[in-house]
């Protein structure tokens, strides 16, 4: 065996038998940070919305590639009292909750004078005020245990503005606020908070919009991928749920103790704008 092959090893075993909270974890990027983070041994209480056949499907998977326990909760993260549940049930199964990943979100694409009010609040609610709401009920535990990780999952829009997104980009921005002032308050307690930022990533929600707009725009798929989606990120490659799922990986790692309060990009250039 090699030196970095054992390195590699080490690494994958320090998370082995912690507990995470990853909300949003029933598809898409959720769901590529509970495969980074069971391959490392880390039992995972899944959320979010899904049939229960593929739910099970995505738990069973987990298990048995990774030897982990899983929960589930399909608490709706725009319910104070449903995320309060949540992590009960969390703590109920694993005993402690060790991780914490915010990573539910949705999206609304509107322009300012139509913008609905019932999706601005919906978004607020869920890219935002959700994640103060699990990161208030789980600090306790982790400041005395010294040791936590929170790892919210943001977006190129926490640092750059797109038109017609202003509740996205609003809630996005917040969380990044919300990460930084959590970091300082935890800086000396061994728990950190960190924001990822992702540009575009193929989930199943996006790979819907490409026959759509190919057809509303009357361009090939290609060219909706090139020069709508792709537009603003200079690799013009769509990031993938395995590149956030490692970077999540990575911050929940000893190597990362003193990464706390940042914005991290995986957005193939976006923000070097
Ligand atoms: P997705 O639609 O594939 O997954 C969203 C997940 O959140 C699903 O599991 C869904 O069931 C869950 N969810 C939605 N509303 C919920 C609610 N009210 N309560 C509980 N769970 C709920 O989307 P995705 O692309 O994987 O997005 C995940 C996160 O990544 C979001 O916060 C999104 O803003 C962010 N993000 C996505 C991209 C992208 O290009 N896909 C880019 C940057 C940031």
């Amino acid at each position: 065996m090699n030196v970095d092959t054992r390195m590699r090893e080490s690494f994958d075993r320090e998370l082995s038998g912690k507990s995470a909270i990853i909300t949003g974890s029933t598809s898409g990027i959720g769901l590529g940070i509970a495969r980074s983070l069971a391959k490392r041994g880390v039992n995972i209480m899944i959320n979010g919305f899904g049939s229960a056949g593929d739910i099970n499907n995505v738990r069973k998977e987990l298990e048995k590639s990774s030897g982990i326990s899983t929960a589930f909760s399909g608490a709706d993260m725009s319910s104070e009292q449903a995320i309060e549940q949540m992590i009960e049930d969390a703590r109920s199964a694993f005993g402690q909750i060790d991780i914490l990943v915010n990573n539910a979100g949705i999206q609304h694409v509107e322009a300012i004078e139509s913008f609905p009010a019932a999706k601005w609040n919906a978004i607020i609610a869920i890219d935002l005020s959700a994640a103060f709401h699990t990161i208030r009920a789980v600090v306790p535990e982790m400041k005395k245990r010294r040791w936590g990780r929170i790892v919210n999952v943001a977006s190129a829009h926490a640092l750059v503005a797109s038109p017609f997104k202003c509740a996205y980009v609003a809630a996005k921005h917040g969380l990044l606020g919300l990460t930084k002032t959590v970091a300082l308050e935890l800086a000396e307690h061994g728990v950190t908070a960190n924001a990822i930022c992702p540009g575009y990533v193929l989930t199943p929600l996006v790979e819907k919009q490409i026959p759509e707009t190919a057809q509303a725009r009357g361009l090939t798929e290609e060219q909706v991928i090139r020069d709508v989606l792709l537009h603003a990120q200079p690799t013009k490659t769509f990031v993938t749920t395995e590149e956030v799922g490692e970077m999540a990986a990575f911050l929940c790692g000893e190597s990362a103790r003193s990464i706390t309060g940042a914005a991290l990009p995986v957005e193939g250039g976006w923000t070097a704008h």
